[in-house]
């Protein structure tokens, strides 16, 4: 079979990221590679976003500069994927006469047949069916993890919730879960290509089986702990009204689960939480994190904030900073609210005008900045386990002795902190030495978004995280 190339355009969450892997391992049968030469590709996949207007305009304009690479190559097939595929359908065919394959979120199963027919006959294809269950559900990797040490993995799909700002509902559908033996033996075909560590993704993993009687999130997460050889385990997005007492324990005693939770509260005024439909109050949202906190005090917490929601008023914003101040989070997502033509909220009245969102925007920025700056300044002569993800040549470790000799690495802790340090070379090829292992770093720095330190071994102190001493390579 003749070897095609295919580019791969990801916009978007992690979701897409995921997608993208799966795009490309169920079009490498009929003999698709990777490629990053977009000019001299057989086909290109553009892998659609439209949770803000920003994300579907950005999709647009990468799709209308295609118009010339079809030009001078018209045997390439553009295929549009993604939430403004599902959103928008049959429009895009008769707005980009260029594009010849609309495929919304659950068609990705379907690709490869679609792909066929275009090949045979270059027709032009639109599938944006969406179903209650995930019907097809092999599990795939993909080439794009080659080289990786760390992976993606969707354990559900769609959602429920139907907050008021929110367009996922309406383009991923109603919340379906895979189930556990698929995902089981996806992490560990992930494993065997060399991935060390996966984050769990869904809308709301807290839910996660309910609808089908899988079993519970927090048996999921029992199951993958299991899986011999891996080291670590993330999830997002966990909401906090259906935290569980259980889950919250799991950070307690499962050793590969990471101390970090990204728990997203949007706003800190109870009157805009009902108004977004989030179904939890401020108080209620405190409550877990001081319960999440006592039974794991180094766990990190992390969040996502939309500030300017349509009647938003000033005294309502300071709340929200005020929650940020009561928290003081790890890091944190802020948006400025964007009108979504199908989610209920850009219906409602008093929109917030875009110079207020921007300085809403900037003050909660700075206030957080102000915070890491805190939080990183303590942590300076911590030691702590890093998984390296590679070498990071471009950052400058300020104070790392003899920097010539040393070769600086990049990796994460257990608290999703970007870690930069450096270690003696020892004369051996660079990339095998220590990508995909653990190290401990002691802390010696911060960034504005990272911390620099050194590489040490156990006996120069004591590190303040628990676990994945027994799974450090
Ligand atoms: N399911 C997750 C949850 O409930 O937190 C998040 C999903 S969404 C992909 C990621 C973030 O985008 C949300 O947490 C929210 O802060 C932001 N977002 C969603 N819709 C938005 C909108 N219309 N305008 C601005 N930000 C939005
Ligand atoms: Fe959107 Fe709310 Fe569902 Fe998250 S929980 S995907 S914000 S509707």
């Amino acid at each position: 079979m003749r070897s095609k190339q295919l580019y791969i355009n990801t916009i978007g969450c992690q979701m897409n990221v995921y997608d993208a892997n799966q795009i490309a391992g169920v079009l490498a049968p009929l003999g698709y590679t990777g490629t990053d030469a977009i000019e001299s590709a057989d086909m290109v996949v553009v892998n659609t976003c439209t949770i803000r207007e920003k994300a579907e305009q950005k999709a647009f304009s990468f799709l209308g500069r295609l118009a010339k690479s079809k030009k001078d190559n018209p045997a390439m097939i553009i295929a549009v994927g993604g939430c403004v595929a599902q959103q928008e359908g049959q429009a895009i065919l008769q707005r980009m006469p260029h594009v010849d394959l609309v495929f919304g979120t659950h068609a990705i199963f379907r690709l490869p047949e679609m792909v066929r027919r275009i090949e045979a006959s270059r027709c032009r294809i639109v599938d944006v069916r969406l179903s209650e269950t995930i019907e097809i559900d092999d599990p795939t990797v993909g080439s794009l993890v080659d080289g990786q040490v760390a992976a993606f993995v969707t354990i559900m799909r769609g959602c429920d919730n139907y907050c008021t700002y929110c367009v996922v509902p309406h383009v991923r559908g109603r919340e379906a879960s895979r189930r556990p033996d698929r995902i089981v033996d996806e992490i560990r075909l992930l494993v065997a290509e060399g991935i060390r560590e996966v984050t769990l993704l869904g809308q709301n993993v807290n839910s996660y089986g309910d609808k089908e009687g899988l079993c519970t999130f927090t048996e999921l997460l029992e199951r993958v702990n299991a899986i011999d050889r891996l080291g670590r385990i993330r999830f997002t997005t966990s909401h906090p009204k259906d935290l569980s007492e259980d889950l919250m324990r799991a950070f307690g005693r499962l050793e590969k689960l990471c101390r970090h939770i990204h728990l997203p509260v949007q706003s800190g005024d109870d009157e805009i939480l009902r108004r977004m439909n989030r179904k939890y109050t401020r108080a209620d949202y405190l409550n877990k994190i001081e319960r999440l906190r006592k039974v794991c005090p180094e766990i990190a917490v992390t969040s996502d904030f939309i500030v300017g929601f349509p009647g938003e008023t000033e005294r309502q914003f300071q709340r929200t900073l005020d929650l940020i101040e009561t928290v003081r989070y790890d890091g944190l997502f802020a948006f400025m609210y964007s009108d979504r033509p199908l989610a209920p909220a850009s219906a409602f009245s008093a929109k917030i005008g875009d110079a207020v969102k921007k300085e809403r925007l900037q003050a909660l920025l700075d206030l957080q900045e102000t915070i890491t700056r805190e939080k990183h300044a303590d942590m300076v002569g911590r030691i702590l386990r890093v998984l390296v993800e590679g070498t990071s040549r471009d950052v400058d470790l300020p104070g790392s002795a003899d920097q010539s000799r040393n070769i600086r690495w990049t990796g994460r802790s257990s608290s999703n902190h970007i870690i930069h340090f450096s270690a003696p070379q020892e004369g051996s090829p660079e990339k095998e030495v220590l990508t995909g292992k653990f190290a401990d770093i002691m802390i010696e720095g911060a960034y504005a978004h990272s911390l620099w330190g050194r590489m040490v071994d156990r006996s120069e102190g004591s590190t303040s995280e628990k676990g994945e001493a027994s799974i450090a390579a």
